[in-house]
């Protein structure tokens, strides 16, 4: 608690010598007040000397005109009061209770103290910092009788760390409201900022993350390099960029998984050290329509095989080895007559059950396709025409002989037999066309001589 009798009030005028002392007295304090008010007068902060009242009311001894400003008041105000004046009456009513308690502290304990205080005046609120010393003693004791503060306007820093902390805020809010995922890395390339939406996409908290490497979020195949890209990227003069536009780039999630993602990547030199920023977009479903489309452009819709395009493209792929490659070209036998006796439907699932059964017969790296209409071909990657011949003749006589199994959707199911051309690539051969063009006429050969039969080229 505070014991606000030690502060001894001012000296007053002794009773028994009035007449003479009272005057001395007087003219020795009027001449103290106007020294210290010439004191506080050279001093460029704000300055108050404090001490107490008779009655223990805090009174200001002087205070310059910085002082009076700092309160509100007009800085022609000083001289025109006289010394001492109570405290209260210099300071808006808001500012008197903690300012007095800090004083009466200080009184008190003898110790420094310090106070930030804001005081809103026309022009706008100021902040200032009080420190609180004291200032005078009493003699032969340790009381304190005066008080010296002075204030430091800190206006200027204080709006600084307002509008940081609003552009802070702002920017937090931006970067947790994003949909796309932020993560900042520092010159370590240690995470330092993971945002909401990077959370989502990763599976990691942002606690589990930060001060971790980068690289826990990268698919192994790109670790190695990854530092490598980095400094690439520091080193360039471009501050922002796509990253590897070309090609597909993938994040790695917590589980493993690989995430298809778009980044754009960005630094920015931070005290001299680089910073690295990475706004990354999950991409997976645009990625999985894109795979649709592609699969489903180079898909025969009633058969689900690989249609006419997307044979060429693979087999234009295996003409650029030097590898051994047979192709058969396949036609059903009077697959009019099937339409005819069972139905435009009963002959689209014929088409269905040679692709089942086509398919069963293949090997991996072969491609079973539809040519178009009732006609099929397959390239056989690695197979002499003799190895192509015996695999033609295994499908036309399963096919004949309906030994498969399939769950037919009409009635029964439709007996049909194949008409097969088996052509082979010569050595050094490029041309696709060339070798379904020998596969062809050999099959024309397989009809002319009766159908349900394999020919080769
Ligand atoms: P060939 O033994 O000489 O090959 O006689 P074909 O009747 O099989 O030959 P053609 O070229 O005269 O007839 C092919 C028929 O295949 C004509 C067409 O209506 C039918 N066709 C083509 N595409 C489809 C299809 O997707 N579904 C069905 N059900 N029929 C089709
Ligand atoms: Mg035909
Ligand atoms: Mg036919």
């Amino acid at each position: 608690m505070l014991d606000f009798d030690r502060c001894m009030p001012l000296p007053g005028p002794d009773p028994d010598t009035i007449p003479t002392m009272f005057v001395r007295e007087e003219l020795v304090m009027n001449d103290r007040y106007s020294q210290l008010q010439e004191f506080v007068d050279g001093i460029e902060a704000s300055v108050a000397i404090v001490g107490c009242g008779e009655s223990g009311e805090l009174m200001v001894s002087a205070c310059n005109g910085e002082f009076f400003e700092m309160a509100g008041g007009r800085r022609g105000g000083a001289g025109a009061r006289s010394f001492p004046i109570v405290l209260d009456t210099l300071l808006p009513s808001y500012a008197r209770h903690d300012l007095r308690k800090k004083l009466q502290e200080c009184f008190a304990s003898g110790v420094p103290q310090e106070l930030e205080q804001a005081y809103d005046l026309r022009e706008g609120t100021r902040w200032w910092r009080l420190s609180l010393k004291p200032f005078r003693f009493a003699i032969e004791s340790s009381t304190v009788l005066e008080i010296l503060v002075t204030g430091l306007d800190i206006t200027p820093k204080m709006l600084l760390m307002r509008e940081l902390e609003v552009s802070t805020s702002r920017f937090r809010s931006v970067v947790n409201a994003a949909y796309d995922a932020i993560i900042t890395i520092d010159q370590l390339h240690n995470i330092t900022l993971f945002n909401r939406a990077a959370e989502d996409l990763f599976g990691y908290d942002a606690s589990e993350v930060i001060g971790k490497p980068l690289l826990d979020l990268l698919p192994e195949t790109y670790r190695p390099h990854h530092d490598q890209h980095i400094n690439q990227f520091a080193r360039s003069p471009v501050n922002s960029r796509q990253m590897d536009e070309r090609n597909r780039i993938y994040g790695r999630h917590r589980d493993g998984s690989l995430l298809p993602v778009e980044i754009a990547i960005s630094k920015i030199n931070v005290d001299g050290l680089l910073e690295f920023t990475a706004v990354i977009r999950d991409i997976s479903d645009r990625v999985r329509l894109m795979d649709l489309l592609q699969k489903e452009a180079g898909t025969d819709e009633l058969t689900g095989l690989p249609n006419r395009r997307e044979f060429l493209d693979v087999v234009e792929n295996i003409l650029r080895t030097d590898d051994a490659l047979s192709v058969l070209m396949i036609d059903i036998d009077y697959f009019k007559k099937v339409n005819d006796t069972y139905g435009h439907d009963a002959g689209d699932e014929v088409l269905r059950a040679l692709a089942k059964v086509g398919t069963a017969a293949s090997r991996s790296m072969d491609i079973f396709a539809r040519w178009g209409g009732e006609e099929f071909v397959v390239a056989m990657p690695a197979t002499d025409l003799e190895h192509a011949r015996a695999r033609a003749e295994m499908l036309r006589s399963t096919i004949e002989a309906q030994d498969f199994v399939y769950n037919w959707r009409t009635s029964k199911p439709i007996p049909f037999t194949l008409s097969i051309g088996v052509a082979t690539r010569a050595p050094g051969e490029h041309d696709v066309q060339a070798i379904l063009k020998r596969a062809d006429q050999a099959l024309y050969r397989a009809k002319e001589a009766g159908r349900n039969r394999v020919e080769l080229e």
